[in-house]
């Protein structure tokens, strides 16, 4: 059984892991954190940490004491400089909370890059893990709609360098803005982008710690993960009703099914495709017939077939990226937003209009 650690920092981070809590007690129950059964098969431990309370308050399915406040005020307001001081003044305080619960075989942080705590908070923490334990540590990152902002788009910028800087182990990426196809307003989008999310990891912590036909392991996952530029994503599809096997491996590794923008057959490196399902409806000449396909076009692809009766077939694509055009499109942006702020900063420094404006005022007291 392996030993699992989720960190989720910042609001982005604890509501995915929310989301994940609430798949792993089960939709249903809005009591689930009240419930010690877990539909884990690892040993999962969850930690929600912010600077934001509320934030942390609205968390409904993670267990109160996974819940770590780092009192600031209300937040870091996106600055990613007082971000970094906040988590290195709390850093003992932290990293306390995590070695209380053990020790791990593998660890996955998850934020978003763009706000205050949690790019800040990550690659720190990622650092802090790394120098002190030997387990794998990857970051989940999402990024931001390109529309939010200048300041968004500076700081995730930044934020995916200082995690790759920080000794993660692998950067997955999920892209608010490719997945906002999901529709509705925000929130909607929000959630339905968090469901995917979380759907992926509980499926790839399932067949990491589960008895296969055909096996692949927390090794197999760390050697995909080390290929390409450190940079991956992953991809899902569950069958509908009569759909082969061969169709819903195609729809995984289809935009459809990715949380970041790429063509796999062009930027992939390294995969691991998992099958799950009924034995009837897993085809061994289908899947390996797709498996092939792929393998063909980015190299080694690792194969889990998992046999559950009466389930339709779900497939589950882990893919390291070797080139990752949209990322470049990202830091396009991003350098025009750092440059837009510097100069604005510039801009204000130098005007003195309102200094003078105030000026005239000088030595005068209102009268009544
Ligand atoms: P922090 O609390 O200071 O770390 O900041 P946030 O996590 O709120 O970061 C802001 C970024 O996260 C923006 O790009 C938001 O679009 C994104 N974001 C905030 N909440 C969510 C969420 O629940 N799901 C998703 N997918 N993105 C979110």
């Amino acid at each position: 059984m392996l030993n699992i650690l989720i960190v989720g920092n910042g609001q982005c981070g604890n509501r995915i892991l929310d989301a994940i809590n609430r798949e792993a007690f089960g939709k249903k129950s809005r009591f689930g954190k009240y419930l010690s059964q877990q539909k884990y098969k690892s040993n999962v431990e969850t930690i929600a940490i912010n600077t934001a309370v509320n934030d942390l308050k609205e968390m409904k399915f993670t267990k109160a004491k996974d819940r770590i406040h780092i009192p600031h005020l209300h937040g870091v307001g996106a600055n990613r400089n007082v971000g970094k001081h906040v988590f290195e003044d709390n850093k003992t305080h932290i990293m306390r909370q995590i070695e209380e619960r053990g020790n791990f075989d593998v660890c996955f942080v998850i934020t978003s890059a763009s706000g205050g705590t949690g790019s800040s908070f990550t690659p720190m923490l990622v650092k802090e893990l790394k120098e002190k334990h030997d387990f794998p540590v990857y970051s989940v990152v999402v990024l931001p709609f390109r529309e939010e902002g200048t300041l968004y788009l500076q700081n995730a910028a930044f934020c995916l360098r200082d995690i790759r800087e920080s000794g993660a182990d692998g950067i997955i990426l999920a892209d608010n803005q490719y997945l906002k196809q999901m529709g509705g307003n925000v929130e909607s989008a929000y959630n339905g982008i968090n469901d995917m999310i979380a759907k992926r990891i509980l499926f790839l912590l399932d067949a990491l710690d589960s008895e296969m036909m055909m096996v692949t392991d927390l090794g197999d996952f760390k050697t995909v993960m080390s290929g390409g530029a450190g940079l991956a994503t992953i991809g899902f599809y569950e069958a509908k009703e009569d759909m082969p096997v061969r169709t819903a491996i195609q729809k995984a590794l289809s935009p459809s099914g990715l949380l970041f923008s790429t063509d796999v057959y062009d930027e992939a490196s390294r995969a691991m495709v998992i099958i799950r399902g009924d034995r009837e409806r897993l085809s061994i000449d289908e899947i390996s017939t797709e498996v092939e396909k792929l393998s063909s076009a980015v190299g080694h692809v690792f194969k889990g077939i998992i046999v559950r009766d009466g389930e339709l077939p779900q497939v589950l694509a882990v893919l390291t990226l070797e080139s990752a055009s949209e990322l470049e499109n990202l830091y396009a942006i991003a350098v025009d937003a750092i440059k837009y702020e510097r100069d604005k900063k510039e801009r204000v420094s130098n005007v003195k209009e309102v200094d003078r404006a105030f000026s005239q005022i000088d030595g005068m007291d209102p009268s009544y």
